[in-house]
């Protein structure tokens, strides 16, 4: 079967990738390994970054700038106005706040009133302050940022309902690649582009392929979660280093329950503790950035996951998303779910040395690949 594109990995990258390039008359497939929803991708904290979190550091540089326009692009997608149509995707949170306390909130306040910042964070007057900020205790400053918060489980849902039967599952002991073609079990494919948008999965692949670059780097993470009746927040604790000190996004369960996803610097420093140590850390932040919150009575779990990113000097954050191109193979490493867009849009720039085949390809009469749940749906509570 000849192809113009072939995509493995069906998480947000692959996903995106794939509508945006059927959208452009080519004819693409995807193979997935094990679920489509991705491993990063559903576990993720769905916050479409606009980069002002960044800006923060002073490197308003090239991460600032690159994911400005993200918020935009996909904000015109939740209303059904852009590139894909992702009406049917449950919008968490219009907003996320960045909270401050002590010195560090006057210093907050120079930085937010400075003309570059005033459009991007508005700070919220102590009337208007949300949930569980709206306490005496609360000394700090909030400020608001228009950048929404998805639910990762109906955005996935969303793409994978519209990829339709493009997408197959596939054992990768069945894979083999040839000079021109792709075996799959006793199918050849000829594909003119080949795009890894594995994850983690893509070191394995440009093996096969025996390609030694590009090179990848794992950041871990040490994520906590925390269930029982909470409020739903979407907020950044922030402190006087590059990353929050604690980021909470809030994930409802049935029963009108939520769940307190927390990343930050509490998940970044703390992949070296036990599940048992880093809850116990978790609650020790919690209860010195929230005092006057009930702990009691929450089920709590972690989640050790690797964030699959290009390898950088110093394993450093990627600035940008990261496309590569070795002949006729691509590799993606999109470094947010914010940056898809950013990734198809450099994906179809690769492809448009030449036209369209525009032939119809329907899915390879494979296994359809099941939807990844949710890290709170699998994890062992405590
Ligand atoms: C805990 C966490 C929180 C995050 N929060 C945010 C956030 O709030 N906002 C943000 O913008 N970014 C966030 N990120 C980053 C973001 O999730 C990732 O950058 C993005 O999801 C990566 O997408 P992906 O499609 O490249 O990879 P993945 O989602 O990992 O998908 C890769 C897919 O490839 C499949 N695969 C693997 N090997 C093979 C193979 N050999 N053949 C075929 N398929 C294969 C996997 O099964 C998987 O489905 C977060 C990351 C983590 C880990």
């Amino acid at each position: 079967m000849n192809l113009d594109l072939l995509i493995f990995g069906g998480g947000i990258a692959g996903l995106w990738t794939l509508l945006r390039a059927r959208q452009a008359g080519y004819s693409v497939l995807l193979l997935e390994s094990r679920a489509l929803g991705g491993v990063q991708s559903i576990a993720s904290q769905g916050i479409i970054h606009g980069g002002t979190k960044y800006a923060l550091t002073g490197r308003l540089s090239e991460a600032a700038r690159a994911i400005g326009e993200m918020p935009g692009r996909w904000r015109a997608c939740l209303e059904g106005k852009g590139e894909l149509n992702l009406s049917p995707v449950r919008l968490l949170s219009p907003h996320q706040y960045l909270w401050s306390s002590g010195s560090l909130a006057s210093g907050l306040a120079g930085f937010f009133g400075s003309r570059a910042m005033r459009s991007r964070a508005h700070a919220v007057p102590r009337n208007q302050l949300p949930p569980p900020f709206d306490q005496a205790e609360f000394h700090g400053a909030l400020y608001r940022l228009d950048e929404p918060v998805l639910d990762t489980a109906s955005l996935m849902a969303t793409l994978v309902e519209q990829a339709g039967g493009l997408c197959s599952l596939y054992a990768p002991g069945e894979l083999s690649f040839g000079a021109e073609s792709v075996r799959v079990g006793d199918r050849e494919l000829k594909p003119r582009h080949i795009l890894l948008a594995a994850g983690a999965g893509n070191a394995r692949l440009l093996e096969s392929l025996g390609l030694r670059h590009p090179k990848m780097q794992r950041r871990p993470l040490h994520m906590v979660m925390a269930a029982g009746a909470l409020p739903p927040v979407y907020a950044h604790a922030m402190e006087a280093s590059a990353n929050p000190r604690i980021t909470i996004t809030s994930h409802p369960l049935a029963g009108g329950e939520w769940v307190w996803y927390l990343g930050g610097n509490l998940a970044e420093r703390g992949v070296d503790r036990s599940p048992a140590e880093q809850i116990r850390v978790a609650r020790r932040e919690l209860g010195e950035l929230l005092p006057w919150l009930d702990l009691s009575g929450l089920k709590w779990a972690t989640l050790k996951i690797d964030r699959a990113e290009v390898a950088t000097p110093g394993g450093r954050r990627p600035d940008d998303a990261f496309l590569g191109r070795e002949g006729r193979v691509l590799v993606t490493w999109p470094t947010k779910l914010a940056f898809a867009p950013r990734v198809a849009d450099r994906v179809l720039e690769a492809l448009s040395d030449s036209a369209p085949s525009g032939s119809p390809v329907a899915g390879l009469p494979l296994e359809r690949a099941p939807l990844a749940p949710l890290p709170w749906e699998v994890v062992q509570w405590s």
